[in-house]
């Protein structure tokens, strides 16, 4: 193996390995509705990502002692597939996944106005069936279309975006490559409404004036992720309502679930 400093991340034109460049966004699409039995549910492709989020809820908490009388409980649960990456990964919980569930659940919380139901739980559930790097967030950005598809009142759907520093230079949404072989990734995503962020990490090194532009090239990302949201709620009810208005009878005998074309 070479040296870190050896794989070249940015060529010498500025373009990232991916031919991105450095404020630029993988592609995002994002679907709503896509399971029938779970109260809302999402999925969402994010460059090399694919991530599906599904939401049970408000409703009562059981045992009973994980009961809060004055709010709900938000229980977020991120999972990855053991087919996600390249190395087989260990199915089940580990220490990151416990922490990515944590700090999930933190921020939903911050958006969801709990108070109006108390004694409740609301199990969120983020499974990733392919990683690429950036998962968290994007995992966060599916649920909260979950939440919105189950209809939770919340203060807004919250959006984000990774951005990190690569070959000295700081760059949004990081790769897995750049992920791997980068100086720092940081994670952050926040309520476009109010601008609250609700989930901020850093892994690795940046100076201050590197970690501002990081956090203003995250805003700017995360306010476009917004619409995304936002259109992919609306293509799903206005869909529906269109369905309602000219009375379209199920076809062959199906349940009128949403067909997938
Ligand atoms: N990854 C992996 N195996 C693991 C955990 C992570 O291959 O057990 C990869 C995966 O592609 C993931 C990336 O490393 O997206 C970055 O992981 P990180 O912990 O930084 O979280 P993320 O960026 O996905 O939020």
């Amino acid at each position: 193996m070479g040296m870190v400093s050896e794989v070249k991340l940015i060529d010498e034109n500025g373009l990232r390995i991916d031919g991105r460049k450095f404020n630029e966004l993988r592609p995002i699409s994002i679907e709503v509705g896509i399971l029938n039995r779970a109260d809302g549910s999402a999925y969402i492709e994010w460059g090399g990502n694919k991530v599906i989020a599904a939401v049970y809820g408000p409703r009562e908490a059981f045992p009973k002692h994980t009961q809060n009388p004055s709010k709900a409980v938000v229980n977020a649960r991120y999972n990855m597939a053991a087919f996600s990456v390249d190395e087989r990964k260990r199915p089940g919980p580990d220490r990151r996944a416990t922490e990515i569930s944590k700090i999930i659940s933190e921020a939903l919380e911050a958006t969801i106005f709990v108070e109006q139901f108390p004694r409740t739980a609301i199990d969120v559930y983020i499974e990733v069936l392919q990683a690429d790097a950036g998962t968290r967030i994007a995992g966060l950005t599916a649920a909260s279309v979950a939440l919105a598809d189950a209809g939770i009142p919340m203060r807004d759907m919250i959006a984000g975006c990774a951005a990190g520093k690569v070959d000295g230079k700081v760059v949004l949404d990081l790769n897995k490559e750049e992920d791997n072989y980068g100086q720092a990734d940081v994670p952050f995503a926040l309520i476009p409404r109010t601008g609250e962020v609700v989930l901020l990490q850093m892994d690795g090194n940046l100076t201050r004036a590197e970690f501002e532009e990081a956090i203003e090239m995250s805003t700017k990302a995360a306010m476009f992720i917004s619409n995304l949201q936002r259109e992919a709620l609306m293509t799903k009810y206005s869909r529906a309502e269109e369905r309602e208005e000219t009375k379209e009878e199920p076809k062959n005998g199906n349940s009128g679930e949403d067909a997938h074309e």
